[in-house]
Parts: structure tokens; sequence; C-alpha cells
């Protein structure tokens, strides 16, 4: 652990809540007078909202975005023996919904530039290896860039697969105008804390412009019970609470404002670090609108725990999104399938480093840590 005082922090939330308190407080103060704290009013509300944001027909509250993701699977019927493609760099629960019920991930290959699943390498594997055992595919819009939607899509018609997109770290996020999470069959999102919509506890959301999907979902939620106590399936109980859709109501308001501001922030950086010739700033497709959950850069990999380390010295927080790719997680390892290329993805992990990017960083903040990065760095290459 470095002991000096963190002055630089890669997101400051009790800042961000300083701004929005009384807001904040009265949306909690509205609940607890309500008496009512699981689903009811408030989360209707919310999931009208959010329905009404992305542009999709439902929006299903659910207790966290790995709920999402699951639930999402149950209600496409993917089980025992089917295989869902999906990315072999992202966080591990993209992947473990499909293990836990009883599948298995494909992990095809990354696009280097952008980070996110590539349409080529799922394209190939498709054409090698296709069974109709192949369900789905779940793209991760990683760091708040959309994922090459179209070519996918495309494949999923070829295929009659279903999309379900991982849209955790892209709220707002759009591909050719259109939002995470309103182009696949099913968008699944997380409000945990840190996300581009964030709560003060775990949330997350279901989306779908499919009527069945939507009533599918809302069954699962709560223990497959359409109506109460009589259970047509067996579901889990995941359901959205009235506090987090309380507050997640109000930080809706904002979420646009703060994305700008984090998108000005990117801006600046991309400007700053760009002549380093040593590291690549973010590549964005002309197509997507980042939302910059993470602002990412790749350095190299012999270097990269150099740099960090500086970094620290000089109070400036950086991390690492993901160390590992998930094809070398141990509880993965002989429950998945690999497209028997060489991965990019086992490269990339080695040469990421994501640095503060939270809409309240000050400008003299994020020109403070281009100057230690350029620095650290030039002494890390000598
Ligand atoms: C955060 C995250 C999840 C899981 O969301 P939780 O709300 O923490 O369960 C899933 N996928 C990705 C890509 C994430 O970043």
């Amino acid at each position: 652990m470095n002991e000096m005082k963190q002055q630089i922090p890669m997101l400051d939330l009790q800042a961000e809540y300083h701004d929005i308190k009384d807001e904040i407080n009265e949306a909690v103060h509205r609940v607890l007078e309500s008496g009512h704290f699981i689903l009811g009013e408030e989360v209707e509300a919310f999931e009208h909202e959010i329905a009404s944001y992305l542009g999709v027909r439902h929006a299903i509250g659910v207790a966290s975005g790995s709920d999402a993701l699951l639930l999402a699977l149950m209600a496409l019927g993917v089980g025992p023996g089917d295989k869902v493609i999906t990315t072999p760099f992202s966080f591990f629960a993209t992947a473990s919904c499909i293990v836990r019920l009883g599948a298995t991930p494909v992990f095809c290959d990354i696009d280097p530039r952008t980070f996110d699943l590539d349409p080529d390498s799922v394209r190939r594997y498709l054409e090698a290896f296709y069974t109709p055992a192949v369900k789905a595919i779940i793209p991760v819009h990683l760091y708040g860039q959309c994922c090459d939607m179209d070519p996918l899509l495309d494949l999923a018609r070829r295929y009659s697969l279903k999309v379900v997109e991982d849209c955790a770290q892209s709220f707002g996020s759009t591909y050719k105008g259109h939002q995470s999470g309103s182009m696949g069959d099913i968008g699944c999102f997380s409000f945990f804390p840190t996300k581009n919509l964030g709560g003060y506890g775990d949330g997350g959301m279901v989306t779908t412009n499919d009527d069945d999907s939507a009533e599918h979902v809302r069954m699962l939620r709560v223990h497959g019970a359409r109506h109460k106590y009589h259970h047509e399936e067996l579901g889990i109980n995941s359901r959205l609470d009235a506090m987090q859709a309380a507050i997640l109501r109000v930080k809706l308001k904002h979420v646009d404002a703060w994305t700008e501001r984090k998108r000005a922030l990117a801006a600046a950086y991309d400007k700053e670090l760009s002549g380093i010739e040593w590291l690549q700033v973010p590549y964005v497709m002309p197509e997507c609108r980042h939302t910059y959950h993470q602002y990412t850069i790749k350095v190299p990999a012999e270097r990269r725990a150099a740099i960090q380390e500086a970094l620290a010295h000089a109070g400036i927080e950086t991390q690492v999104y993901y160390p590992e790719p998930l094809h070398q997680q141990p509880c993965f390892v002989g429950q998945q399938e690999l497209p028997g290329e060489p991965l990019n993805a086992d490269a990339v992990v080695r040469s990421v480093l994501s640095l503060p990017i939270s809409p309240g960083l000050k400008d003299g903040d994020r020109r403070e840590v281009g100057l230690v990065i350029k620095k650290s760095g030039d002494e890390a290459v000598r």
C-alpha cells in the first residue's frame, strides 16, 4: 500500500454527493416516509424514466448488473449444453452468468484498439465451429465505448443468435445514435456506485423491446411467480429497492452533464498525452459516443508497474482493468471454449492503465496527471 495521502482519486463519490446533497437527501427522506422499500412506485417511475431515456419498450429493475445478465440468459432459455460467445476482456460477471447456467462461454477475441469484442473473430469462430448449441452473444461495451454492433447484429441474424448487451459500463453511450442497451435483444445495466449512473448500493436494470422477454424477467426476478405464492418457474430474488431507485432518479437528471464533463476531460487528456510516443490514448470509433466510464491508455507492458508507482508516489490513483483475462480465471478453466487463435486480449491485459476521470476532476489536477505520466514514463523508458 502507498502510505502517501491520495490526492487525485480515480473517482470522487463524496464530492459528487456534496454537489447534489439536498436533492439526494430529499429523495431518501421521501422513501423513508413512504414505508415502501422494495420495488413499488419509486422503482416503477425509475423504470419508465430509463425506458424513455434509452428509447426501449421495457426496463426492469433488478438487484445488480450481475443479476441482470443472469436473468437475461435465463429469460432466453440458456442452459446446460448451450454455448454463449463473449469477450475474454471484461469483468468476471460477464461470463459467470453463462457458467452458472451450465452453459459454456466461448471467448472470442477483442479488437486491441477499442478493447471490445471483435466481430471478425466472432465471424471466424462461427464459420469454423458453429453448431446449434451456440445460442447467444454477449458484447460488452467496455470502458463506455459501444462495440461495433452492426456486424455483430448481422452475424446474430445469420446464425439465429440472441444478443445480450452488457451495458454495465456504458450508460448513455451510443453507436450510430442508438443507445447501448437498445440494440440487442436484451440490455443489462449495473448501478454499482462507480458506474456512469451509480446508486449508493447495488442495483441493475434489464432492458428490452420484446414483450415476452420483459414479462419473463419480471417473473424471474420474484422467484418465478407471476402471481404471489404461485411459482411457475425456478426464479431468483433480484429486486431493485426503492431507496436506490429514488437516488438514481436524482442522478439520472445529472448524468448527461457528468458525461459531458468526462468527455471534455478525455479530450484534454487526449491532447496532452497523444504527443507521447510510448503510450496510446483511447481510440474512439467514429460511430461511437464514448462516455468514458474509464479513460484507459496503453503503455509498454514491462514499464507499467513503474509508471503506476511513480503516479502513486505523486498521489495519483490509477487502476488496471483487468489484469487477467477471463479465460485464465481458475474457475473457468475446463468450462470454456477458445477459438483456437492467439488472443489479443492476452497482450492487452499487460498494457492497459486507467487514469482518474471523475466529473469532479479539476483541470489543474488533470494537467498534473498528464505531467507526471510524461515524466514517469520518460524516466521508466531511460
Ligand atoms: C460492473 C460490471 C458488471 C456487474 O455489475 P454489478 O452491478 O457489480 O453486479 C458486469 N459487467 C461489467 C462489464 C461490469 O463492469
